[in-house]
Parts: C-alpha cells; sequence; structure tokens
C-alpha cells in the first residue's frame, strides 16, 4: 500500500480530514483539483473565525497549515477511478495508480445553474442570488429580494426568506401555483407571486437590477434566493461503488453511512456535500474531523498486539 488513506476532494471536508489525519501522524494523500463548490461567491460565512472571508482564503490557510505535517501529501491532481473493496483500494488518476487501505470521498456537489433555464441567473449566482439564507440571509436583509423556483419549492422557500426581509417576490418562471390556500397564506404574509415568465434577469457587474418579465416590465429587485440548483454529485465514485442511498430532511437523497461516515464497503467513507448534497462549511469540517478521529482509532486497534 502507498498510503493508509487517499483523501479525494480538499474542499472543507476533506482539508479538515487531511489535518486531523496528519495531527496523526498517518500517512495520507490528499487529491485536489481545488475547484469548490462555493468557488462563484464573494464571501463566505457562518464558520467560525473565518466568517466574510473568501472561500479562497480558506483554503489558502488550510492548504499552508497542512504543510507541516510531513505524513500527509498534497496533490493537485484529478482521481478518475475508485476502485477496491475491504481495506484494499486504487485510485486512478490520469497517469498513476495509487493505493490506500481506506478512501475518504469529499469531492462535494456542484451546481448547474444553467439548466434552471434562466438568461442572467449565472451572472448574479453567488454575488447576489444565493441558494442558502444562512449563509447570505443576513447580508441580503431588508433588502427588495426574489425567490426564483417552480410552483412548489419557490413559494415554500419563501416564507424561510421573509424570515430576512419583508419585501419578497416569489418568481415561478411561467408555472402557475394551484394551491390557493398557499396563494392566500403567501399574500397575508406579504408576499406576492409572479407566474409570467422571464425574460432575462438585469445585473451589473453580479448586483441583480431587476427581473424582466415577458411582457417587457421589469420588477426591481436587489438579490435573491434559488431553493434549487439543479445540484448534482461533482464525481460518480460512491455510484460506482454501489453505495445505498437513504432520504435525508426535506426528502432530500443521501449516501448511506454508519456513525463513522463508513459506508457498506469496509475503508470506504463519505463526507461533506457529498454524502449529503448540501452540508455547509462548519458541518463539512465537523465531518473530516470526525472521521479522520474514527479512522485513527481503527487504525490504532489495528495495529494493537
Ligand atoms: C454560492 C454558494 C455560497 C455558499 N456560501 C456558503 C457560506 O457562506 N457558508 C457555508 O457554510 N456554506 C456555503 N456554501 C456551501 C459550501 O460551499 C459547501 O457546503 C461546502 O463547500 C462543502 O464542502 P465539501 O468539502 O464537501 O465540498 P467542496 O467545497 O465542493 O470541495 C470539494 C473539492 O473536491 C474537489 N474535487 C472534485 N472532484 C474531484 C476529483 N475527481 N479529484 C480530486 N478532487 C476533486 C473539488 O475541486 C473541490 O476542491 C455555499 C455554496 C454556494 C454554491
Amino acid at each position: 500500500m502507498n498510503y493508509e488513506v487517499i483523501i479525494i476532494g480538499g474542499g472543507p471536508a476533506g482539508m479538515s480530514a487531511a489535518l486531523v489525519l496528519g495531527r496523526s501522524r498517518i500517512k495520507t494523500l490528499v487529491l485536489n483539483t481545488e475547484n469548490p463548490r462555493n468557488g462563484v461567491t464573494t464571501h463566505s460565512h457562518g464558520f467560525l473565525t473565518q466568517d466574510g472571508k473568501h472561500p479562497s482564503e480558506i483554503f489558502k490557510v488550510a492548504k499552508q497549515q497542512l504543510s507541516k505535517y510531513t505524513s500527509v501529501t498534497y496533490k493537485k491532481e484529478k482521481a478518475v477511478y475508485v476502485k477496491g473493496k475491504n481495506n484494499n483500494f486504487s485510485v486512478g488518476v490520469q497517469h498513476n495508480t495509487y493505493s490506500a487501505k481506506r478512501v475518504i470521498v469529499a469531492t462535494g456537489h456542484k451546481d448547474n445553474i444553467t439548466e434552471i433555464g434562466i438568461e442572467g441567473l449565472s451572472e448574479v449566482y453567488g454575488k447576489s442570488v444565493y441558494p442558502c439564507p444562512f449563509c447570505d440571509g443576513f447580508e441580503m436583509a431588508d433588502k427588495k429580494l426574489a425567490v426564483f423556483g417552480d410552483a412548489l419549492m419557490a413559494p415554500m422557500f419563501s416564507k424561510t426568506i421573509s424570515h430576512w426581509s419583508k419585501n419578497v417576490i416569489v418568481f415561478t418562471n411561467g408555472e402557475k401555483v394551484k394551491d390557493k390556500e398557499l396563494i392566500h397564506n403567501l399574500n397575508k404574509n406579504g408576499i406576492q407571486i409572479i407566474d409570467k415568465k422571464i425574460k432575462k434577469l438585469l445585473s451589473i457587474e453580479g448586483q441583480l437590477k431587476g427581473v424582466e418579465l415577458i411582457d417587457d416590465s421589469v420588477i426591481e429587485r436587489d438579490g435573491g434566493f434559488l431553493p434549487d440548483t439543479k445540484s448534482t454529485e461533482s464525481t460518480d465514485f460512491a455510484k460506482k461503488m454501489n453505495i445505498s442511498i437513504e432520504i435525508g430532511h426535506f426528502g432530500m437523497e443521501l449516501y448511506k453511512v454508519d456513525d463513522n461516515k463508513e459506508t457498506e464497503i469496509k475503508g470506504f467513507y463519505i463526507i461533506g456535500d457529498a454524502r449529503i448534497g448540501w452540508s455547509g462549511v462548519a458541518s463539512s469540517v465537523s465531518e473530516g474531523s470526525e472521521v479522520a478521529a474514527i479512522i485513527t482509532h481503527q487504525i490504532i486497534g489495528e495495529n494493537w498486539k
């Protein structure tokens, strides 16, 4: 075996696992393409001591702090396949193969904003239109906000968003909200629904200015939120290993792991967004730290005579 552990993905989840494995002096390889999900955003929020920093700044410090742990090798390389089972894995990169007893998949999710089909949305995504109110609601508080989404999810999500601003309009882009009670409820709470088709979003340097509708009218907005970013897994490693899926909060699919974040394949772990679809920076860091401590305990047990 080249390594005890190979971590695929070096976002908050993977780098946190690497840090704790490094501190446990475990021979670890991190493979990372350095393209994290929140790379599009201007500031990362809600992670203690790093609130308001750019994601790249957090990553830079993580990489620098990791460099002192000599048992950890970091490579800016893309993993292209994972093979194996029962503490015997090989991970392929373009011109090489590495082997390890354990593999942690921390490759995250990617958002597919163009699939939403709203012209101009990609330009404002992460700059003034966001997926998560806990990440950016504070900065958007009391502004004129839009919620973009289908006739089911957008009205539901607008209830949450209305906690941060009382000026919220739901844009369903041509879909009719059929539930009369829901419409009544939203209106009662000051939320308007516009179901006309959107022509395009108007923005300047990522700052949403307005929503232009099919009839050429423009509704002024300062920013907004999306309940669904059409996100997909960044890699198919877990899928190809046939890891079971279960249904979590809000009907979201997630990979089935035990309390150790270990899948039904011994030595194969999934953490962060790769496991759950959306975990946020703090939870991803927590999962990375947790899985590294567990792996350390497992290795101590295996080496104990
Ligand atoms: C616009 C936006 C704003 C956000 N704002 C916040 C915020 O303010 N606060 C917050 O807590 N959360 C925020 N998030 C969510 C946060 O980005 C994610 O929950 C978090 O990054 C998940 O961490 P992760 O390590 O699981 O995945 P990621 O951060 O996505 O990292 C995955 C890593 O794996 C690498 N990778 C992928 N495939 C491979 C491969 N084949 N081989 C090698 N490496 C690979 C990628 O390059 C990447 O570096 C935001 C997300 C978005 C989209």
